[in-house]
Formats: structure tokens, sequence, C-alpha cells
């Protein structure tokens, strides 16, 4: 598939289609599964800090609240396409289930670089989102977190505008805020640190040592800079990253073959998350082509940045030596790459398994907003690892089970689940 023709969204309906007929869903249900519930489309007008006005196009799509309220988060992307948030909101309802936690799936969007943009013109940008979708968002109907490119300032100001309009003290509108004002502990690392527990319990699987292994991973966003952290505590040593840089309008990528030193890199990354690529040189990190990251012969590759990094074009270019790959990113892998994956016999730990430690950490926030009563970061990561660990071992077992794929095992389960709950409602 040539990279201008990707569409996330056929993808993401591909993905569905093959396992609904494995499962043998009725019409009606895949009809229902296979589109979005309701979609919001909306104009964010914007007085920009030199006077002037610009329009930013924002979206939220609902693609599934049989479960529970819609969940997931917003991006804000210069090539944000609508169907690019179709096809995470429907990732994000097999997440929730794969996990099993009681919402559905949704995502937003805003077409826009917050790297050129003022914190003032953020902040406007995020009220107006609320704006548009305050009545067709809430607690207990469709709730918003951070995703790329988007913080917890950015939550904070959302959630504020939301009370604004509402009249109400709302915490559970949103997840992802700053701690202390409704966040929880342990959020940040959540998504990097769930992602790094799949991998350990892959490992005790396949009898591998997690202390003799190297890896690999691509993007140095919150994702990967945790998984890094994690998996280095573990005892993995990391070699090779890559990151975005704005000057070169590349990624461009990083490697020590001692092992990256994470503090060492933060300490040369600017406040948008970009590595100085002449201050990584002083410090002996050599430097070399965006791309390079998914060619190091490693054991373990981690794509943690967007979708569609693993292709047709990139996947051959995996080394013999890789193990495991695990998808830290939404929607990393594409279907033609997936056969390359398993000619190559890797273990492959699937997005919306990998990386569900972040919603199943924002459902903790959630329940400590009710409560009002807030858990120590030890509880936090405690009760995060045992979700994460029996959500992998269910989606390993099964594709023993089957002999299937662990993608096609995570999306039996998620899709069952989902199917299941739309039957029982009556829907369908
Ligand atoms: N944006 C994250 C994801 O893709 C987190 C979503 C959430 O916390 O709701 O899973």
């Amino acid at each position: 598939m040539a990279i201008e023709s990707f569409n996330p969204f056929h993808m993401a309906q591909q993905q569905f289609d093959a396992v609904a007929d494995k499962l043998g869903l009725d019409q009606a249900t895949k009809d229902l599964l296979r589109n979005p519930d309701r979609e919001y489309h909306f104009n964010i007008p914007i007085r920009m800090d030199d006077g002037s006005y610009k329009v930013f196009r924002g979206f939220r799509v609902q693609h599934s609240d049989a479960r529970g309220p819609s969940k997931g988060g917003i991006r804000f992307h210069p090539q944000e396409t609508v169907d690019t948030v179709r096809a995470l909101a429907m990732w994000m309802t097999w997440k929730t289930a794969c996990v099993d936690i009681p919402l559905g799936g949704g995502k937003g969007g805003v077409v826009c670089d917050p790297r050129n943009l003022s914190m003032r013109e953020q902040e406007a940008i995020c009220r107006g989102w609320i704006r548009q979708v305050a009545r067709n968002i809430g607690p207990l109907q469709d709730v918003p977190a951070p995703d790329v490119m988007t913080s917890p300032q950015h939550m904070i100001w959302m959630m504020d505008e939301y009370e604004k309009i509402t009249g109400i003290k709302a915490p559970g509108v949103i997840t992802g805020k700053p701690i202390g004002i409704g966040g929880s502990l342990g959020r940040t690392e959540a998504t990097g640190y769930g992602v790094i527990y799949c991998l350990r319990e892959s490992l005790k699987n396949l009898g591998i040592d997690i202390k003799n292994t190297t890896a690999s991973f691509q993007g140095f966003g919150n994702v990967s800079q945790y998984a890094i952290d994690l998996y280095t505590q573990l005892g993995g040593k990391a070699i090779c990253v890559s990151c975005w840089d704005n000057q070169e309008k590349k990624s461009v990528t990083y490697r020590k073959f001692d092992g990256l030193n994470l503090k060492e890199l933060l300490s040369v990354t600017n406040k948008f998350g970009e590595i100085d690529k002449s201050k990584a040189a002083d410090l002996g990190y050599e430097i070399l082509d965006g791309g390079d990251w998914i060619k190091q012969e490693v054991d373990i590759l981690v794509p943690a940045a967007i979708e569609n990094q693993i292709n047709a074009e990139t996947a051959p270019n995996i080394a013999s030596t890789v193990k495991v790959i695990v998808e830290g990113a939404n929607g990393p892998t594409t279907p033609e790459a997936d056969e390359i994956i398993k000619s190559k016999n890797i273990h492959l730990i699937p997005d919306f398994l990998a990386n569900a430690g972040g919603v199943t950490c924002s459902y903790f926030e959630q329940v400590q907003c009710n409560m009002n009563y807030f858990w120590s970061k030890e509880e936090v990561l405690e009760k995060l690892d045992t979700k994460m660990t029996n959500a992998y071992h269910a989606v390993y077992e099964l594709s023993k089970e089957k002999n299937v794929y662990m993608r096609d095992a995570a999306y039996m389960i998620s899709i069952s689940r989902v199917a299941e709950a739309v039957k029982m409602r009556g829907w369908v």
C-alpha cells in the first residue's frame, strides 16, 4: 500500500471485517460496529496573538457507548483527518473492551500544530473545542483525554470551560488532568509502563530474560519516554530511539550501543519533546536517518509514534534478530505488514492491548474523582499492572488455543464483548 493512499479508517474496518467474519457475527451487528455511532465536525474560530482570526477544524467521533460512556483522547495534529479520528475512536472501543473496563470508544481531534501556536492560542482552541461539544460529552456520556500533542494543561482548560458552561464541578468529564486538580498519580507513566508490563509478560512466555535483551523505539513522546524508563529499570538495554525534528521537518534516529540514558537525552530535549541533534552528538549519540529505528539488530521493536509506520515498504527492513514487536502507538502496523511479521515468526503485542495502560489509568482517575479520594502512585501502578498482565495473558492464551495471530486473538476478545453488549441491550 503506498503511503499516500493510506487510510486508517479503512484499515480499522478491514481488521474488524476479517475477525467479525471469523466470529460469525450477524449482518446488523457488523453494520453497527463497523461505523461510528455518531460524530461531530465543527469550526473553532480563534483570535490569534497578532490580532488576526483563524478557523481551526475540530472533530469528536463516538464509535460505541454500548459498554459505557465513550472514552478516548483528543489529538492536535497538522495532518489530522476525520478518517484518522474515526479509526482511533474504533480502536478505543476495542481497547476498553480488551482490558475489560466499563467504557466505550471515542476520539477527538483538531487540525493544528501546537508547536507553532502560543499557549494563549492553544488555550483558545481547547475552550473553543469544548464549546462545540459541551452538550454531547460529559462524565456519563463521553469522556475525552490527552493523546498526540495534548497535555494535562490542555485537559484542565477543557474541564474549566465545561464547568463554566454547565455551572457544576465535573472532574469526571475529562481525564489526564494535572495532579491536585483531579488528576491521578501514575497517569503520565501509565501508557508507557503498560507497554512494558505486556512486554515483560511476553518475554516470560518466550523464555527470554529481559536483562539479555536490546530494544529500539520509534518516537520520543510520553509513551516512548516512560516505556524506555521502565524497560531500562527492568534491566533491558534500549539502544535506539527516533524523534521528530521540527527544524528538518522529519524524524531523526539516535543510537548508542552502550544503551540510551533517558535522563541525559531529556536534558537536551526542548519543551516540544525534540532532541537537540548537536548536543546529542556531543553526548556520544550516533545520528541516523529517521527510518533507521526499524532496521536495528535488536530483540524488541517498540513503535510508539503514530499510525502506518510498519507497512509494506518498511516491514521487510526488520532484522532477523527481532523477536517481539510491542505497539505503543495506535495503528502503527498495516495489514500487509502483519503478513510479513507473521512470516518472520515475530511475537506481536497489538496496539489496543499494549497501549491500553493510558485509558485504564484514565478509568482509575474517574473512579478516584467520583469517590473524591485519591490513591498513592504505588496503588495506581499495582492495579494497572494487574489489569494489563491479566489482559495480556487472556489474549496470549486465546492465540495459543485457537492458533491465531495475537492481533486477531485480541480482536476476538474485544469484538465478542462489545457484540454481546449490543445484543443484551437489544440494539440489534
Ligand atoms: N489517548 C490515549 C489512548 O489512545 C488515552 C485515552 C484515554 O485515556 O481516554 O489510549
